[in-house]
Order: C-alpha cells, then structure tokens, then sequence
C-alpha cells in the first residue's frame, strides 16, 4: 500500500460509482471517489430518477384532483397549480438525498475528491491538478443526453431542451413536443401534460417503448392516447427552429416523404444516452471504447486492462440506476477478493407514468425466438382492488417455458406495476415456475393477486375471469 494513494478510486459518484465506494470501503478497503458535480449521486439523483418522480408524483395528485378521478372517490376539489412549490419540492428531495449520500460517505470513510477526474497512466488519475496512484481504479462516469443534429437544446432558454431542462420548466407549456417516445419522454411528457400541456410525441419506429413486450406497447400507447397525448410514430424530427418564443419543428416520415412542420413553446429532446467517456483520457490507461462508445468489461466488471474496472451507463446493458447499483456492490466485491455477481437476465425496468409500466425478463417475442412458451394473462379490471381503487387499465402477463414451465418474463401495466415488479424478479431469480407463483399465497385484497391469476392462467386456471 505504501505506493498507492488508494486500494480504490472510483470515478463519478452516481449510484455505481457511490455504491462501489461505499461497499469498498466497507470491505476494509482504502477508498476515493472523484466526482465533478457540485453534488453526489450523478445523474439519478440530481437530474434522473428522483427529481422526475418528484415531478410524477406531485402532478400525478394534480390530475387526479382536477381531472376527476377524486370526485368519482366523492372528493370534490378545484386544484390550483403552485408550480414554484412544486418545484420546491422537487428541489428539497434532491437536497435531502445528495446530501445524504455525503454523510454516507462521511461515515464510510471514503474521501470524495472534488473535481473531473483523468487518467495519467494505467493506475494513476488526476484531479483538480493533483495525481493520485490507485491500485484499482473503477471507471463509473455514467451517461449523458444523446444529442440529435438540427435540434440544439438550450435549457436556459427553455425552449428545446432535453431532460434536465424538462424538469426545471418555469411555466406549463401550451404545446410541448417530445423527440422520441422512450422512457423519458413519456415520463416527463406526462408531468406537463397533467399540468395542462398539449403533448405531442415523435417517435422515429412503429411503436412506442422500444425493448418492451409487444402487447406492453401496444395497450401503453392506447391509455397514453386515452389520457390526452398525440402520438406520430414512423416519424422523424429534422430541424427545429427557436423563432421568438416558439420552436418550429421540421417533421418527416421515417421512410422518406413529403416534410411538414409543426410549432412548439417547449420541444423535449428525448433520443437516449450515450456514455461519459470524452475527458478521461482513456488512452493513458490503454482503453479502447466499443462502436457504442462504452467501456466493455468481463462477467466480473474488469476492462481489458488488469486492475481497471468499469459499471454503470458507461458499460453496455440497460441504463437503469438499480443495475448500476448492483454492478457496484459486485464490482467492490470482486476488487476485495470476494464473488460479485450480478444476473442480467433479472433486470427489471419501470416506467413511472399512469399507470405504471414494469417488466422483468424475457418479452414474449424474445422468449418465443428461443423455443416453445405459454403465456397467461390477467387484465387489471378483474382485479378486485384495482376495480375498487378506480384503476381498470392494463394487465399482468406471465411468459413460461412450455416444457419446464420456468418463468421467463412477466410484464405489467398497472398503478402499482413498478412495486408489483420485485416479487416477479424475486421468483424467478430463485428459478420459479408459473406453478410456484400460483401457489403462492397473496395477500387479498392486493393488485398483486393479479400477479398470481396470471400465474394461474398460464395453465389456463385463473379464478376470477
Ligand atoms: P451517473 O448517474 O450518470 O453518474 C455518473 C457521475 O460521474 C456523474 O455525476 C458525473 O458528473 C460523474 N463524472 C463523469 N465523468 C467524470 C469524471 N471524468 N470525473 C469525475 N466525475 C465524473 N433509472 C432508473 O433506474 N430509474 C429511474 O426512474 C430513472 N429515471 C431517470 C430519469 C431521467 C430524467 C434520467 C436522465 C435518467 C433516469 N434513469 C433512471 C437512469 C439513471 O439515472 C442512470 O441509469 C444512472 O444514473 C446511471 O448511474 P451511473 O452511476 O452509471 O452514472
Ligand atoms: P430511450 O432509449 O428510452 O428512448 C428513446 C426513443 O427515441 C426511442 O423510442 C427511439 O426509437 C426514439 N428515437 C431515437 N431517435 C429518434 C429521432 N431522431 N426521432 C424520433 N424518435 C427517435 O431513451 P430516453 O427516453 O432518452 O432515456 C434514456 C435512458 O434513460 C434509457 O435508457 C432509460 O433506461 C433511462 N431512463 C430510465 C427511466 C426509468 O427507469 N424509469 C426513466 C428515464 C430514463
């Protein structure tokens, strides 16, 4: 150790970087984590995860004051919009929760090294003008907005902006366009709408939420169009314009065309992510990115060059705060001598609109490219709390292997889909099958029993439908 500043020095404190910091220095090892931001927690708890379900969730009792859905409660309201509080909120949930990550560090015993860090050669970066020699170095710099030539975001102006410049929005747009109908999009599409925006969605393929099961994105684009928002699928984005305080949106269809234009107060650019690798000097250390731009690394988190590590949005795989968590913890593990697993093929992703949208697993399309499969599915409206609590849309589906009945994906969309989720990633991390599931007794009354119908139904025994 003499030699070495650090056993470890993890770069970017996000919820890989930070988790590995922390679980390394809880495994005895001599930790640092470099992050430039002002703040701990990357882009999940700064400008991600928790400010946009801050945002969700606050406009999310918005609508259900103003648009109804209380009354049929026999709640009669007339909500009035404080955007500055909400706003406040939003900020304090971001406050609260980077500042708990800093006290975590302080606990922990891992220095925080203020500043972008670079490297010098293969175990030693610099930072804010200082070397520091590390014996393992994790490479956890995350992801930025993937940017779409002709459309330039300018978050001050609040005009085109991406992520970021969404949440923070001064006032509700008139008409807000969304470039791309992926996760954010239709997150952040949803808060303004609830807020009274007109939302119009571009999305370049056939079809909404690229990735998930086919029937998830058929029925999520039909209660999307229920709720109010616009959808031009096959359609791509060429330019857009700022004239005064509008943009001005040149639209074609995806497989050439006749263009048309369209005009905006806000435009969101919502194309994806692509990974932090510029500015780290990875030459130094002898890394090469892939044709994605991301770090590849082995089973166990290490690059191609011993002693460096890399996890998170900057390593191919979802880009999903929850993933780049677990790579941490198994990456810290692995450094420390122990066994770091983690099964991504048990990854499951949220969408925290309304209702919510999870899966975990196989799509059906997939698994049925792999082999034989039996699918149940239960809808949402023969659930008895879902009916109760007003909440009829979605379903629950179960895709298992014909033969072995193992589990294979189970997708839902439902108020509570994202916390439904676990017990489906749960049993089939244990390897269940539909069988177990349904035998598996659950609490009543829970939308989650739709969970166990669809279970049922597999083997074509639901009860209640
Ligand atoms: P990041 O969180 O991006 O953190 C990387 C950190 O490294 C950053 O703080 C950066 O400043 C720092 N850094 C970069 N380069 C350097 C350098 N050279 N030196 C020092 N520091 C550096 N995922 C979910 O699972 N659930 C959600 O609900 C969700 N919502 C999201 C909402 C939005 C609007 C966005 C944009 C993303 C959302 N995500 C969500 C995705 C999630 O935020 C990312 O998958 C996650 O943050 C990735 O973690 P990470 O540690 O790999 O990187
Ligand atoms: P995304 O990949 O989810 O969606 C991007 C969408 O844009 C796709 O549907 C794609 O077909 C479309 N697109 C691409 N180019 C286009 C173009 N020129 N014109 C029109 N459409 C175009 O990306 P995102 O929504 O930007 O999110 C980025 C990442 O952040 C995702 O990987 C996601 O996992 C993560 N994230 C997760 C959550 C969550 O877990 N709830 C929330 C927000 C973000």
């Amino acid at each position: 150790m003499a030699d070495y500043d650090y056993d470890v020095l993890v770069i970017g404190a996000g919820p890989g970087g930070y988790v590995a910091a922390i679980r390394a220095a809880q495994l005895g090892l001599k930790t640092a984590c470099a992050e430039g931001r002002e703040t701990l927690g990357g882009t999940c708890l700064n400008v991600g995860c928790i400010p946009s379900k801050a945002m969700l969730h606050a406009s999310e009792y918005f609508e259900a004051a103003a648009g109804g859905a209380m009354a049929a409660m026999g709640i009669k309201v007339k909500p009035e919009l404080d955007l500055g509080a909400m706003h406040g909120q939003r900020i304090d949930a971001v406050k609260g929760l980077t500042g708990g990550i800093e006290y975590l560090f302080k606990k922990n015993k891992v220095d925080w090294l203020k500043g972008y860090a670079q490297f010098a050669s293969k175990d030693t970066v610099e930072v804010a003008g200082k070397a520091y020699r590390a014996k393992n170095i994790i490479i956890a710099t995350g992801s930025s907005v993937t940017p779409l030539p002709g459309v330039e975001v300018d978050n001050d102006k609040q005009i085109i902006v991406d992520s970021t410049g969404a949440l923070e929005l001064a006032k509700v747009p008139a008409h807000m366009v969304v470039i791309g109908g992926g996760v954010i999009g239709l997150e952040l599409g949803s808060v303004w709408r609830r807020l009274g925006a007109k939302v119009t969605v571009v999305e370049f393929l056939d079809q909404i939420l690229p990735g998930m099961d086919g029937d998830v994105r058929k029925e999520a684009n039909k209660i999307f169009k229920k709720q109010g928002m616009d959808f031009k699928l096959k359609t791509k984005v060429t330019s857009a314009t700022v004239k005064g305080k509008k943009a001005v949106l040149t639209l074609e269809p995806a497989a050439g065309g006749d263009a048309e234009t369209l005009e905006a107060d806000v435009v969101l650019v919502s194309i994806g992510r692509r990974p932090n690798t510029d500015g780290l000097a990875l030459d130094k250390a002898g890394i090469a990115v892939n044709q994605r731009g991301q770090i590849e690394t082995d089973h166990d988190f290490s690059t191609q060059v011993p002693g460096i590590w890399a996890i998170g949005d900057v390593i191919p795989g979802p880009m999903l705060a929850h993933k780049a968590e677990d790579e941490g913890i198994a990456c810290a593990e692995n450094i420390a001598g122990l066994t770091g697993i983690v099964n991504h093929d048990v990854i499951p992703s949220v969408v925290y609109t309304w209702p919510e949208i999870a899966g975990v697993g196989l799509t059906e399309e997939q698994a049925k490219e792999k082999g034989e499969v039996k699918v149940g599915k239960f809808p949402m409206l023969a659930n008895s709390r879902a009916k109760t609590n007003h909440e009829p849309d979605g379903f629950v589906k179960v895709i298992a292997d014909a033969k072995s009945d193992r589990v294979l994906g189970v997708w839902c969309i439902a108020s509570v889909a994202g916390t439904m989720i676990a017990q489906a990633a749960q049993a089939m991390e244990f390897g269940a099958t539909s069988e177990d599931i349904a035998y598996t007794c659950h609490a009543h009354p829970t939308h989650s029993e739709a969970i166990k119908e669809a279970a049922m139904a597999v083997t074509g025994k639901p009860i209640h439908i």
